[in-house]
């Protein structure tokens, strides 16, 4: 047999190198593959993006969620035909939940952002194994505060106490986060605080791209369920998912008020960057004493962000 017909090649399982695959079927099948993991992903991900538009329905939406959506395995809800899996003995709530699910979408109108914020951490979230940071965390660190908070912060990732704790910034850098909260005026129960991405990343490394890019719909859910007045990005990592950027150093996203924009919900969010509690504890290290610099710099930035808050 000819190696260099890729057809023939491929029946024998010879491993071509990309200039052999000439074949279009060759080229079909991956575009098909390629076409069907954006569908996985958008199946997984809609009920994420519809408690976003969402309108929810009254009642507990603890209650609704067993009677009307249960979930499968992967946390897709099953409340439409086309995206109906096959149920198995193996999941809880599919056995508890029977009953097919109406048209939730509809019953959704009236929820407040608090159940939204329940909803989306029972039925979306669920006990999430979309990224490999699923298989270390202790705790899944959903946000917490008053989901009508006119200002939200958004941090990077859990570190070692919100991991075990389930709760973000209570560990050092959560004492600097409610000291700012505290010199603003405010206390931590009046603003809602979350992560980008809710598993904490092994060695409290910097999450993956792949890691921001399965968790990060949670947090657009959050923002579109609680629709702050203001969004404070705690770090380089929030700040570049917030403002849409790949790239950007601190410094020039510090330098002005961005928007958070998400149309299709009618969103428009200012944004202010500023630096992450952690990082300015391990920049006090080297400054002088009673220095305080980058301490400073956050206050500034932060009654910036308080400045923009109308209500
Ligand atoms: S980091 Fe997010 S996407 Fe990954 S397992 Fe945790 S909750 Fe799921």
């Amino acid at each position: 047999m000819a190696a260099s017909d890729p057809r023939r090649a491929l029946v024998a399982g010879i491993c071509m190198s990309e200039q052999d695959v000439t074949d279009p079927r060759e080229e079909a099948r991956r575009i098909a593959g390629a076409f069907a993991a954006h569908l996985r992903h958008l199946q997984e991900f809609r009920g994420v993006r519809y408690v976003s538009a969402a309108p929810m329905p009254p009642g507990s939406p603890s209650a609704a969620a067993a009677e009307y959506e249960p979930l499968d395995q992967s946390g897709a809800p099953l409340d439409e035909p086309s995206v109906q899996r096959e149920q198995t003995a193996s999941s809880p709530l599919e056995a508890s939940s029977p009953a097919p699910a109406p048209d939730v979408r509809s019953q959704a109108k009236s929820w407040s952002a608090a159940q939204k914020l329940e909803y989306l951490r029972a039925k979306n979230l669920g006990d999430c194994q979309r990224c490999p940071l699923a298989a270390t965390r202790t705790k899944i660190v959903f946000g917490v505060g008053d989901a009508d908070a006119p200002l939200m912060f958004v941090g990077e990732a859990p570190g070692h106490d919100e991991d075990l704790r389930g709760e973000p910034f209570v560990g050092r850098a959560g004492q600097r986060l409610n000291q700012w909260i505290e010199a603003l005026g405010l206390t931590r129960s009046a603003v809602y605080i979350a992560n980008v991405v809710k598993c904490r990343p092994p060695l409290n490394r910097d999450p993956e791209p792949l890691e921001v890019e399965r968790c990060s719909p949670f947090l657009r859910a959050q923002i579109r369920a609680i629709r702050p007045q203001v969004l404070v990005a705690l770090g380089r990592h929030a700040g570049m998912l917030l403002i849409g950027a790949e790239r950007r150093s601190m410094g020039s996203m510090r330098q002005q008020v961005w928007t958070y924009e998400e149309p299709q919900a009618g969103l428009r969010v200012p944004v202010v960057v500023t630096y992450h509690p952690s990082y300015v504890l391990r920049q006090e290290r080297d400054e002088a004493e009673g220095e305080g610099t980058t301490n400073a710099t956050v206050l500034a930035d932060l009654r910036r962000a308080l400045a923009l808050v109308t209500r």
